[in-house]
């Protein structure tokens, strides 16, 4: 390991890899470390018998403008650029076409409101129609979106990113995590399992201490998840922290997926979706044969999420392929098998899904993302102030902080 680098990023997902291209064309020397084992972070696609399955992102969002998108295409990965038969429920099962307009039109002035209306407590909960027959919909779409329920959501935060973000949604059957590992440059000098325990000053200079040793920086990029800087497993100086604080007000929600292999014969259309019960604020969705794959993907969020963590795989699994059954009938049961699922919440060095705002505490987004020192400089997706819990939201903040780090190392020594 080279303990001495111009630069060292703590972190190797879209975030560390953003700064460490940027890096590449800076001359300075790069150490990127990594708690994990592999490259990605919450990006990560597992082969599973030539299928590339994404446990973490899988969406290009804001597709035109995603800086993946371009690395996409350039680097020859496959982009595919329909959402086929995702936007409605397959043969309207257990939600009529009648119901399904009326929870999207429910949603939908939900949403207009945090922006033309917002809520003077800023809780996206407030925002709520109290009359309204479709807030457990509700509910269940801010789980999917952001990972908590509305109450904890800052209504201000949430329009930022709506605002923002454009309809265009694309996939790569090759992987999200597959195409954002293969962009880390071979000019940074790459150390996995390396979890740093702690940050010190030394010096003019920042020391990183992992169990292989300490690494002396002149300057550090932390890219580690809010829930990760919030949560002490790296031991930080007093005078960091505010930037704890503004993590802590930027917490994670909780977002999982389970994977069924489809065997024998089965009822299941490729690239069709269900909502497993759109009464149920805990509710999976269910991404149905994407590609084609013999697979149904079951995405839980907020509390449908928690559950995973707290009750095991088993009773996620079993809980997914009861609501398949009763949408699909009995018979599917013999057709579906686990076969793969995440356990973010349970990472420790991710411990969670992606960030959202607290009622009141958007501005926090700024306050992380602030440089320290002109030594310690702050990405992440949470760093981002409208493009937050996405892949290219974290790819955005690493070329942020990796420039304001060029130019802070280029100014004489004070
Ligand atoms: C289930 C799920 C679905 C998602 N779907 C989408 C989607 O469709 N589209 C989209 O754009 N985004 C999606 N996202 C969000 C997206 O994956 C993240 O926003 C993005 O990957 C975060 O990148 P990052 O670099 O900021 O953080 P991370 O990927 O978390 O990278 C930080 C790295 O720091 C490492 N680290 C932490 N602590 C230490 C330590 N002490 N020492 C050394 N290393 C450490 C971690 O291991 C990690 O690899 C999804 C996320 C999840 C969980």
């Amino acid at each position: 390991m080279n303990h001495e680098p111009d630069i060292a990023i703590v972190g190797a997902g879209a975030a560390g890899i953003g700064a460490a291209r940027r890096l590449a064309e800076s001359g300075l020397s790069t150490l990127i470390v990594d708690a994990l084992p592999r490259v990605g972070g919450r990006a990560w696609t597992r082969d599973v018998a030539g299928m590339k399955l994404d446990l973490g992102c899988e969406w290009l969002h804001s597709a035109e403008r995603n800086p993946w998108t371009r690395l996409a295409e350039a680097g020859g990965f496959a982009v595919q650029r329909d959402m086929p038969g995702w936007r409605r429920q397959y043969r309207d099962l257990g939600f009529s076409a009648a119901e399904q307009d009326a929870a999207r039109a429910e949603f939908a002035a939900w949403s207009a409101r945090l922006i033309a209306a917002p809520p003077a407590s800023d809780c996206a909960a407030d925002a709520l129609d109290r009359e309204g027959q479709w807030t457990a919909y509700l509910q269940a779409m801010s789980g999917f979106i952001s990972g908590d329920e509305l109450e904890r959501i800052s209504a201000r935060d949430y329009a930022a990113y709506d605002m923002a973000a454009s309809d265009l949604n694309w996939r790569l059957p090759g992987g999200y995590g597959a195409l954002i590992a293969a962009h880390l440059p071979t000019t940074a000098t790459l150390s996995l399992a390396t979890p740093v325990q702690a940050i010190s000053l030394a010096g003019r200079r920042v020391a990183l201490h992992t169990p292989s040793g300490t690494i002396r920086a002149r300057a550090a990029i932390l890219t580690v998840s809010t829930n990760v800087l919030a949560g002490g497993t790296i031991a930080l100086p007093a005078a960091l922290d505010p930037w704890r604080d503004a993590a802590a007000r930027l917490p994670l929600g909780s977002n999982e997926k389970l994977f069924l292999e489809i065997v024998g014969a089965h009822p299941f259309a490729a690239e069709t979706r269900v909502l497993g019960d759109p009464r149920d604020a805990t509710t999976g969705t269910y991404a149905i044969r994407p590609f084609g794959w013999p697979v149904v993907m079951c995405y839980l969020g907020g509390a449908g999420a928690r559950a995973v963590a707290t009750a095991g795989h088993e009773a996620a699994f079993a809980r997914a392929i009861d609501q398949l059954a009763a949408l699909f009938g009995a018979d599917v049961r013999k057709s579906l098998r686990p076969l793969a699922a995440s356990d973010w919440a349970r990472t420790p060095s991710i411990a969670g899904a992606y960030s959202h705002a607290l009622p009141g505490q958007a501005a926090a987004r700024g306050v992380l993302a602030q440089p320290f020192e002109g030594r310690l400089f702050f990405a992440g997706e949470a760093t981002h102030r409208t493009d937050f819990s996405t892949a290219h939201g974290a790819y955005e903040s690493g070329v942020r902080a990796a420039e304001e780090a060029i130019r802070a190392l280029a100014e004489p020594a004070r």
